[in-house]
């Protein structure tokens, strides 16, 4: 079963919790070490009352000890859990003594990198374990849970299933050349494509609320200078992080907050105002707001009664699939009252960073961008998915254009190829040791 060769051993308990320690180790050597310290061998899957004890013999903790024997554990390997006192003291020492026996620490995620090399878990399901544990919100644990059960996994391997039929459905053609003019110009393939693009559109929309739930939602707060941005910022943070002062053109480095509203995080990035300029300090910091647009989930334009349509302009350098909301700051010197439209071009709202006035609303909407109301079918999800997703995309797009423009079957065949492939770097189908130790290294020991 297992490709290792060696036992590994973390504490798997956050250090310092309190209660309950558990000791965790991985690997050939498991059954013999479990034998070595319960004085006989274990029965599987039953917990055992055990006096853990050190090489000379002398007691180091009474606990629990379950060995998950191989294939039927986390890992795919022999595993073996101590259940000790929740002190540091003694599951280091107990630790110490495993690895007497025979194990050696594990590296961080290096459990969970084992169960995805034994194939008990995919990519996307190994990364939604770290992403369960670092949730900070109900919804987003939720969201983590159900990619870690697979969730988006299927919703891949749907995409996946569908690209080789059509991916088949083309080569076949290309094997019978002389019917492939006929055959390509069949609607039955433009359709199938048509029905793919559609799948992916749907999937991309999803994982990308998964990476707002599992991240927070990237906010860039953009305008004028001294519309109001900075005060803005303050108001919704809670504290004066960013100097608001009344001279235009102060906010000149990006300014970002993490901010929690019941749980959901957003991560707010006040840029400088957006506007042409000869001051170089100045000009830096209009580049650094376009590149912070550029990485938005979601654009907050502040800006106030007499600029608001010009404003608008602002938008340009986000992309398409960013939320749109403009804010109408500074209400109270014009004496409307707060209120929100939604319009074609954004999300409208009246409203006041200095007295308050509309911010509950801006709040509100600004969780629900966040995922507040993401229900059933919710899965978390990371950048790098909607990165691959995109990528697809991009593939299909050339599929279209070849079927299109020269009915080319061959280039047709490539590019769905290539999309295959990038859809298998998502679960892992396709990876390399560069992908896998960027991504197991940012887990936390013992997982
Ligand atoms: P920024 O340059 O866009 O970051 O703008 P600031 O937040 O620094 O605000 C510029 C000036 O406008 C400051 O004097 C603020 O006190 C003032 N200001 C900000 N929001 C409001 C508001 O809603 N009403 C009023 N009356 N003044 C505001």
């Amino acid at each position: 079963m297992s490709e290792t060769t060696d036992t590994i051993a973390a504490i798997a308990t956050a250090p310092g919790a309190a209660g309950v320690g558990i000791v965790r180790a991985s690997g050939p050597a498991v059954p013999a070490i479990a034998a070595a310290l319960l004085g006989h061998a274990p029965q599987p899957r039953h917990a055992h009352f055990a006096a853990f004890r050190a090489a000379d013999g002398e007691l180091v903790d009474h606990g629990i000890l379950l060995l998950f024997p191989a294939p039927a554990s986390y890992t795919g390997e022999h595993v073996l859990e101590l259940q000790g006192h929740g002190s540091t003291v003694l599951l280091d020492a107990l630790l110490a003594r495993l690895c007497e026996l025979g194990a050696r620490l594990a590296r961080p995620g290096e459990f969970t990198e084992r169960a995805f090399l034994n194939g008990k878990l995919d990519l996307a399901q190994a990364e939604a374990v770290a992403d369960l544990v670092a949730a900070h919100s109900r919804a987003g644990a939720r969201a983590a849970l159900a990619s870690m059960q697979g969730v988006f996994s299927r919703k891949v391997q749907g995409l996946l299933d569908a690209l080789i039929a059509l991916r088949v459905h083309i080569e076949a053609a290309i094997d019978f050349p002389e019917e492939e003019i006929d055959f390509l110009a069949d609607g039955a393939i433009t359709r199938q494509l048509a029905a793919l693009r559609a799948q992916l559109a749907e999937l991309l929309r999803e994982t990308r609320r998964g990476v707002r739930l599992t991240d927070g939602l990237r906010v860039a707060i953009v305008g004028r200078p001294n519309v109001g941005k900075s005060s803005l910022l303050n108001a919704l943070a809670g504290r004066d992080r960013a100097i608001v002062t009344p001279v235009a053109g102060t906010t000149r480095d990006v300014l970002r907050e993490a901010v929690a509203l019941d749980g959901l995080v957003l991560e707010l990035a006040d840029t400088a105002g957006l506007r042409e300029t000869d001051d170089l300090v100045e000009a830096e910091g209009v580049r650094r707001a376009q590149a912070e647009l550029a990485r938005a989930d979601a654009a907050l334009l502040v800006t106030d009664e007499a600029h608001a349509q010009a404003d608008l302009a602002f938008f340009a350098a986000l992309p398409a699939s960013a939320a749109r909301l403009v804010l109408v700051n500074k209400i109270d010197l014009t004496a409307t009252l707060p209120h929100a439209e939604t319009r074609v071009d954004a999300h409208w709202l009246w409203a006041s960073a200095k007295t308050g006035a509309g911010l509950d609303a801006l709040r509100t909407m600004l969780k629900e961008l966040a995922g507040a109301n993401a229900g059933e079918g919710a899965f978390s999800a990371r950048r790098r998915h909607v990165q691959a997703l995109q990528t697809v995309g991009e593939h299909l797009d050339r599929t279209a254009q070849a079927l299109a423009v020269s009915r080319a079957g061959e280039l047709a065949a490539e590019e769905l190829r290539q999309a295959q492939q990038t859809l298998g770097e998502i679960t892992g189908a396709y990876t390399n040791d560069d992908l896998l130790g960027a991504i197991f290294s940012s887990f936390c020991i013992g997982k």
